[in-house]
């Protein structure tokens, strides 16, 4: 492989503007790090709050995007484990302390000085990133890298939800909602109905198309957010950054059911009806992800099989890809494929 000095990238230079193509130096990977060539990156809905300032503090000029498959091209000082030319991801967790109290107790997700990749990290939004070797994970053998991108936050995120809702029942979960039926929800669906769950999708209101995907995708029922689906839920959940849907998900949940709140930026919750909560209904939220969701959940995929719907862009075109997932136009999900790794 030839080393490259420069590459290209998309940078946000301010909260609010498109994303900039600029020629940027390859980073170099420090102690513990692998410098990676990227493969493909996903785009989240997440990177929209980035882009949005819906998220405080993002390092500025940044490289978004923490759905990167790539190739390690080279290890700095002190990296075991993972040797030049192997495929790995990785997500959005980039870093945590070890040491603080949410370390100690083992919740690294909630880590106080936890780094995000695309966020406080550059991120996969360009041809080569730098990431902490000891938060990727090895990509399995059946997925291109275009395919596995989506599983390394939708699919790890919405496996957490999943796990989270399972939790919080005192019974085995049955019926599942899944509000907002994207690139989470689309697998999340796969996994839920090959382990026995019936699956009621919730969509925008005139989303036709998207209720028809998901029922294609395999769920038992699909129609709009704010309909009642045929039985009362035993969980549902939320991957649709719209407060209005908690609530949704709250009259569509039974007696003892959980509202999973997946997404890191949601539009402000109206106020309710305590009557909607009573019951044992529980209502709670997913920050981040531990490691140990993604060893899971990345052993899990391939043997469902979950398939990964994508649509594939240019590095170049981010931002037609952003415009597309704000839009709701997409089906599954956006994925940058640098020109780099195309030729
Ligand atoms: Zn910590
Ligand atoms: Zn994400």
């Amino acid at each position: 492989m030839t080393l490259q000095t420069r590459m290209q990238a998309m940078v946000l230079g301010r909260a609010g503007a498109p994303l900039e193509h600029r020629e940027l130096p390859v980073p170099e990977p420090a102690a513990g790090e692998v410098l990676l060539r990227v493969l493909a990156c996903g785009v989240c809905r997440t990177d929209l709050h980035i882009l949005d300032g819906e998220l405080e503090a993002p390092k500025l000029p940044l490289v978004p995007g923490h759905e990167i498959v790539g190739q390690v091209v080279r290890a700095g000082a002190r990296v075991e484990g993972i040797a030049p030319g192997s495929r790995v991801g990785v997500p959005w967790l980039g870093w945590t302390c070890g040491r603080c109290r949410y370390c100690l107790r083992g919740a690294e997700n909630l880590c106080s000085f936890a780094r995000f990749t695309g966020y406080t990290i550059d991120g996969g939004y360009a041809d080569y990133a730098c990431a902490d070797a000891r938060y990727c994970f090895p990509i399995p053998g059946r997925y291109t890298p275009a395919e596995a991108a989506p599983l390394l936050c939708a699919g790890l995120i919405g496996y957490r939800a999943l796990r989270i809702a399972r939790e919080a029942l005192a019974f085995p979960l049955r019926r599942l909602g899944l509000y907002g039926f994207g690139a989470a929800a689309h697998l999340i669906a796969q996994l839920a109905a090959a382990e026995g769950m019936d699956v009621y999708a919730f969509t925008r209101e005139q989303d036709i198309e998207g209720q028809a995907f998901a029922r294609r995708i395999g769920a038992k029922w699909a129609g709009p957010s704010g309909a009642r689906p045929p039985r009362e839920l035993d969980a549902a959940l939320l991957f649709a950054p719209v407060g209005r849907l908690v609530i949704e998900a709250l009259r569509s949940v039974d007696k003892g059911g959980a509202v999973v709140a997946a997404g890191i930026h949601m539009s402000e919750i109206p106020a309710f009806p305590y009557a909607l909560l009573w019951g044992e209904r529980t209502l709670r939220s997913v920050a981040n992800l531990e490691r140990r969701d993604g060893t899971a959940f990345l052993d899990r995929a391939p043997q469902v099989p979950i398939r990964t719907t994508v649509r594939v862009y240019p590095l170049h075109a981010a931002n037609e890809a952003l415009s597309a997932l704000r839009s709701g136009q997409l089906e599954g999900a956006a994925v940058l494929v640098p020109e780099s790794s195309v030729a």
